[in-house]
């Protein structure tokens, strides 16, 4: 191409980002980070959070971060604290969620561009394209002619936005599996939904009345399992009339495999901790091998009587408890795009081409990971783009430090646009 023609074309491009909307949404991390890029470029940003900034790490604000501070910050979020006067922390830092959404994420998003385009407090409920229906030019380019229409909600008032690129940065949590055999509702399980948590409650501290003393099954064999285990554990220290069952459908020597080798201090001491817990000590009930077939009241005792289904041996048990925490993972919210055209993978309903790609690796360890790139992120419905941790679907694997890299893959694939 003449070196002329190349100038001129990016001349065009220029002028087409600067008359286009980007709409982002999510405040996490993930949409912080699309955000600060977008301004970068000098590209028309708005961001819509049904919450507070960080309102999902808000959620497990108690608990440590794995992942040094180094390895959850860009150098560009840096770099913009560092101009607003801020100190930023230490980049070996393991902060605690409040702490890494207090000395990082909100004050990034106190800057004045950023806060300019915030919308807090306004979820959005639909996305399709203004003048097509889903069916409508099949897989084409040809659907961007016509901008995405969004449907709000702001304190019950619903209104329309329009946008030419929209960053969905929703993430999962709060969007639980359900805790029954199968991944569907086991029987009670939303009967009883009150005494049911499928998050990281603050076991030591705010929530601790709720749990001490009293009889709690934990269900699942990943991380957040294990830090509830390990908080559970110290309550029975105090409180020595707390019981605790752990139920995984893992059987063999522990519930949680460790990564060999982990480069991550903090996770291989949970590991440690819990596994030893389950294995070595009293005072955790492990019960590999089963799942959860259905929860009753026990009247007599004012408990829930659950009973497990052994799985390798098909007989069943019984436990009584009073409260449950079911950390059985999360999966995203997909009717806000259900008219959209996006190809999603039909295990784990992330964006297909990503879902392909991480099939493929074979690492135990999640921080051994990188982006594979701005081809996995791309879908039929031309400029829609699921970034975060959304775009992993269900798998727990995804880390921040994937999240910052596909932001950077696809602000400079929009640029090219
Ligand atoms: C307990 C736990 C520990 C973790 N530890 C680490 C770690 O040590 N290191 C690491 O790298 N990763 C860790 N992760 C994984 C991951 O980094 C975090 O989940 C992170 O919060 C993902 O960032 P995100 O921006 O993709 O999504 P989120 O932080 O989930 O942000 C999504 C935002 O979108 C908003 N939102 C949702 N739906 C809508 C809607 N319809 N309209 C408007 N706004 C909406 C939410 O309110 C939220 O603010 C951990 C995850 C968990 C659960």
């Amino acid at each position: 191409m003449l070196e002329n023609e190349q100038i001129r074309l990016s001349q065009i491009r220029k002028f087409f980002m600067k008359h286009s909307q980007i709409t982002i949404l999510g405040a996490g991390p993930i949409g912080i980070e699309a955000a600060l890029a977008c301004l970068e470029r000098g590209w028309n940003v708005t961001i819509y959070e049904r919450g507070n900034v960080g309102e999902n790490l808000q959620k497990w604000g108690h608990v440590r971060l794995f992942s040094p501070f180094q390895l959850n910050h860009s150098p560009r979020g840096a770099r913009k604290l560092r101009e607003s006067g801020r100190t930023l922390p230490d980049e070996e830092a393991l902060l605690l969620s409040d702490e890494y959404i207090n000395e990082y994420l909100k004050p990034l998003s106190e800057i004045p561009e950023i806060a300019e385009v915030l919308e807090t407090q306004t979820t959005v409920r639909h996305i399709s394209r203004d003048m097509q229906l889903k069916g409508d030019h099949i897989g084409s380019e040809q659907r961007a002619d016509s901008p995405f229409r969004l449907l709000l909600e702001s304190e019950g008032i619903e209104k329309y936005v329009t946008a030419d690129f929209v960053l969905d940065c929703t993430g999962t949590f709060g969007n639980h599996n359900w805790l029954g055999r199968g991944g569907i509702p086991c029987l009670g399980e939303r009967k009883f939904a009150d005494r049911i948590r499928y998050d990281l409650p603050d076991l030591l501290n705010k929530d601790r009345q709720n749990y001490s003393g009293l009889a709690t099954l934990v269900v699942g064999s990943g991380y957040s399992a294990a830090t509830n285990i390990v908080s559970l554990a110290s309550l029975r220290q105090e409180a020595p009339s707390t019981t605790l069952y752990w139920v995984t459908r893992k059987t063999g020597d522990a519930p949680l495999t460790p990564i060999p080798e982990d480069a991550l201090p903090e996770r291989k001491q949970l590991t440690q901790r819990a596994n030893q817990l389950a294995s070595q000590s009293s005072d955790v009930n492990w019960i590999g091998g089963a799942v959860v077939d259905s929860i009753l009241a026990e009247p007599e005792s004012n408990q829930l009587k659950v009973t497990l289904v052994m799985t390798r041996e098909n007989t069943t048990r019984t436990i009584l408890v009073d409260r449950i925490l079911a950390n059985v993972g999360f999966h995203p919210e997909r009717s806000i795009y259900e008219e959209l055209q996006i190809h999603e993978c039909y295990a784990s309903h992330g964006p297909m081409k990503l879902a392909a790609a991480l099939m493929g690796e074979s690492s135990a360890d999640c921080l051994t990971q990188a982006s594979p790139g701005a081809s996995t992120l791309i879908n039929p419905e031309p400029n829609f783009f699921i970034l975060g941790s959304k775009s992993y679907g269900r798998s727990s694997r995804f880390l921040l430090k994937v999240g910052l890299e596909q932001v950077d893959q696809i602000v400079d694939l929009i640029a090219k646009k």
